[in-house]
């Protein structure tokens, strides 16, 4: 046998390849190859290990392996369970396959032994060596592999072939690139197709790391947080919080369970409290699932208070609670009663309208504690968005139901009294109108079903008794008025005032002071001043406010003074109060021509309008000045047409209009003032002017006009009527329609009046001027 062969027993390897010098540890099972390894380690542990062209062959014959294989050492073998060994080798040399000379009971084969070359100082080498090197560097770091000192020990090889065979074992490669190299025998071939390979594969590398990073990216986050929320999970279960989870979800479930929800709302209360469950306490929904859950539990969905319609203890409650209103009062109980017999809430909803502080809120409240019903109140002030109303979807940031919604809770049962306050003062932007969702809310036949966009549950809403209120019927949208029945509140005339005041609002204040009610006492006159010289206003809520004012001065008094108790007079009033703030418009005392008392009524009650008119020689200007709303220029023009067209019956010039310049001036009081009722006056006062006679003083009038000369009806009776009793007027010219309003005045005042009923503008002219109107024959 030649020098350079050897006969050596034959492995195949499956999907696998051995270099020299590379140490290789893979499991021999074939009976074949166990005995071919035995005969091994009989002779000099060498062996030929060739690798299998296809690798699921069971018994490879001749051309299922590559001739070009590897002489390796055994250096350990090792029995496994079964049949199997292990076995560890090291690569010797490369081999060639010569012959195959045995088959059975196993291979042997003739194998040529293949040395590498030598080169020395082959400069091609070094620069492929550096090159590999450098490319091999990028390989390491890119590969996710981790080579030990795999650049160490190449360091330390000098021979150019066996440094490209340690590099080649180091590779993550295909068996079959492998086995390339491994047939490349010689070495610059090798060499250059090792960097080939190489770079390729660095190439390879730099791609899928972009890729990786990108997708890495995506998936880190959601790991990062999988990762943090595990780690929370572990520091709680330290710290014993994870019990604390485990509890609230408990006590949760447990309140579930208690809350005797419908169906819809408990099958909610479940899925998300399941949510919860899954989320963990410290995710970002859990705060939003908890808030939602707490919402759920804490809304009166099944809970009712027991009505009890008990129409003469709700006349007491009235009664004791309130001061006048009779009217109101009645209407309510009217409303009571048809309820308690009819059984039902449906039908229209109560509208209270009047004045600011005139007691629509107290008095709804006194049905509710008349009905023994919860009582919540909302202001619909300034709401313009429907959402206010109905709440945001649960997926906005900081969601939270609506108004309604929340003052059910508040309410803490499903059938309170519910005051939805100045439901004229609501308006509407881009975002929806609230009255929509309002007309909703109110709906007896809808609202059983009420859903909060936040919420997204049916609220049963038809047990709740609505009450709304509202300053003026105007700007109510008008869907919302039909649906209601409007009851009118109107002004308190001072003398009611004087009463409310001592027998309620003092009480009340000295209550919510915690004061006995005799050691802070108040004269009449005292009540009376601050009545008149410190409030202005239809209601009786600055009034309140200046009581509490004094209670509270009067308090310090006793405290710093030692005072046992104090009886406030208007000196006190006038010391704790600081100076007069408003004193009432006095009318002219003596007659005048072309001066006439109007009345007006304005948002803080009635007022006296005094008009002025002077006529002077001139080309026929109707000049108007002074406080004038539109109205009011209007009833202007149509008196002087009046004028014009009945001039001869007044004995006037006819040619006025054209030689004579008519000023009409309205002086500016202390509160704007505009409204058809000042027609009267202005015709008044032309006439006297124009036919220089004088007014009578003592008589105010209101009254608006048409051009024919009727006289038509005004609002406010009440409230006109105790303005001109204040100014010291002692007669009134009123429009014939209004003469069933006369009853509605107060007796203190009614008494103190004469009222002169007006039809037409002749009968205020005759009860107003003073001497004979008429040219002779009155029906000119
Ligand atoms: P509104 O709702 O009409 O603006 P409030 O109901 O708030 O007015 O009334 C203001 C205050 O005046 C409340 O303290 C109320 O009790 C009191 N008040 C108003 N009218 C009367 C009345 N007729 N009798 C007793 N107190 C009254």
């Amino acid at each position: 046998m030649d020098k350079s062969t050897k006969l050596l027993p034959l492995i195949p390897l499956r999907g696998m390849n051995i270099f020299p010098y590379m140490v290789l540890h893979f499991d021999v099972g074939r009976e074949k190859s166990i005995l071919a390894l035995e005969d091994a380690m009989l002779n000099n542990q060498e062996i030929f290990l060739g690798s299998q062209k296809v690798s699921k062959i069971e018994e490879p014959e001749e051309k299922d392996i590559y001739n070009i294989g590897t002489i390796c050492n055994v250096k350990q073998i090792l029995k496994l369970p079964g049949d199997a060994i292990r076995v560890l080798v090291e690569g010797m040399k490369r081999g060639k396959i010569l012959e195959y000379k045995e088959k059975e009971p196993f291979v042997r084969v003739e194998v040529e032994i293949i040395e590498d070359e030598l080169y020395e100082d082959n400069k091609e080498c070094k620069a492929y060596i550096r090159s590999i090197d450098k490319a091999f560097e990028e390989y390491i770091n890119l590969s996710v592999n981790n080579f030990p000192d795999a650049l160490f020990s190449l360091e330390e090889t000098e021979e150019p072939g066996r440094y490209c065979d340690m590099v080649s074992s180091y590779l993550i490669l295909k068996p079959e690139t492998k086995q390339e190299l491994l047939e490349t025998v010689e070495v610059i071939k090798r060499l250059e197709k090792l960097l080939f390979i190489l770079k390729n594969e660095v190439e390879v590398l730099k791609i899928e790391k972009k890729i990786g990073t990108k997708v890495k990216g995506r998936i880190d986050k959601i790991q990062k947080e999988y990762y943090l929320r595990e780690q929370m999970k572990a520091i709680q279960e330290e710290l014993g919080e994870d019990d604390e989870d485990k509890r609230e979800i408990a006590e949760y479930e447990n309140k579930i369970k208690k809350a005797k929800l419908p169906k819809e709302a408990k099958e909610k209360a479940i899925y998300e409290l399941n949510r919860l469950k899954s989320s963990g306490n410290y995710s970002s929904e859990s705060g939003v699932t908890k808030a939602y859950l707490d919402w759920i539990l804490a809304l009166p969905f099944n809970k009712v208070t027991k009505d009890t319609i008990d129409i003469n203890k709700a006349r007491e409650v009235f009664k004791a609670e309130h001061y006048g209103l009779e009217d109101v009062k009645e209407r309510i109980i009217e409303y009571l009663a048809v309820k308690k017999i009819s059984n039902t809430l449906k039908g229209p909803i109560l509208c209270l309208v009047g004045p600011p502080g005139v007691g629509k809120t107290s008095i709804a409240k006194s049905v509710a504690n008349a009905l023994n019903r919860n009582f919540v109140r909302m202001s619909l002030g300034g709401v313009k968005d429907e959402a206010e109303i109905r709440g945001h979807r649960k997926t906005y940031v900081g969601a939270i139901p609506g108004r309604i919604i929340y003052a059910m809770k508040q309410a803490g049962y499903r059938n309170p009294l519910f005051l939805l306050d100045e439901i004229d003062k609501m308006s509407s932007d881009s975002k929806g109108d609230p009255a929509d969702a309002l007309l909703e809310v109110l709906d007896s036949e809808q609202n059983a079903t009420f859903r909060d966009h936040y919420l997204e549950l049916d609220f049963d809403l038809s047990k709740v008794l609505f009450i709304t209120t509202a300053n003026k019927l105007d700007t109510i949208p008008r869907p919302l008025l039909d649906r209601m029945e409007v009851i009118e509140v109107s002004g308190y005339t001072s003398e009611e005032k004087f009463h409310i005041a001592k027998n309620h609002i003092i009480p009340k204040m000295l209550k919510e002071h915690n004061m006995d009610d005799d050691k802070i006492t108040f004269s009449d006159s005292s009540v009376n001043c601050i009545i008149e010289n410190y409030t202005r206003e239809s209601g009786v809520r600055n009034l309140e406010r200046k009581i509490a004012s004094i209670i509270r001065k009067a308090i310090t008094e006793t405290v710093e003074k030692g005072k046992e108790n104090v009886n406030v007079t208007t000196s006190h009033v006038k010391r704790y109060l600081g100076p007069v703030l408003y004193t009432y418009d006095k009318a002219d005392e003596e007659d005048g021509v072309g001066v006439v008392t109007g009345l007006a009524w304005t948002e803080v009650g009635g007022v006296i309008l005094p008009v002025e008119v002077s006529a002077m020689d001139g080309t026929g200007k109707l000049q108007l000045t002074g406080q004038l709303g539109d109205v009011m220029k209007e009833s202007a023009k149509a008196g002087y047409s009046y004028v014009r067209a009945n001039a001869a019956k007044y004995n006037i010039d006819k040619d006025f209009y054209k030689n004579k310049d008519i000023h009409i001036h309205v002086p500016e009081g202390a509160v704007p003032k505009d409204g058809p009722s000042a027609g009267v006056t202005m015709i008044t006062a032309m006439v006297s002017a124009l036919t220089n006679k004088k007014v009578r003083h003592n008589v105010a009038m209101t009254g608006e006009i048409t051009l024919t000369g009727r006289v038509l009806p005004i609002g406010g009776l009440k409230e006109k009527s105790l303005a001109a009793y204040r100014a010291g007027i002692d007669t009134i010219i009123i429009p014939k329609n209004n003469e069933k309003d006369i009853q509605k005045i107060p007796n203190g005042i009614k008494n103190k009046l004469k009222f002169i009923i007006a039809s037409k503008v002749e009968h205020v002219l005759e009860n107003a001027l003073i001497g004979e109107i008429y040219n002779g024959d009155k029906t000119i």
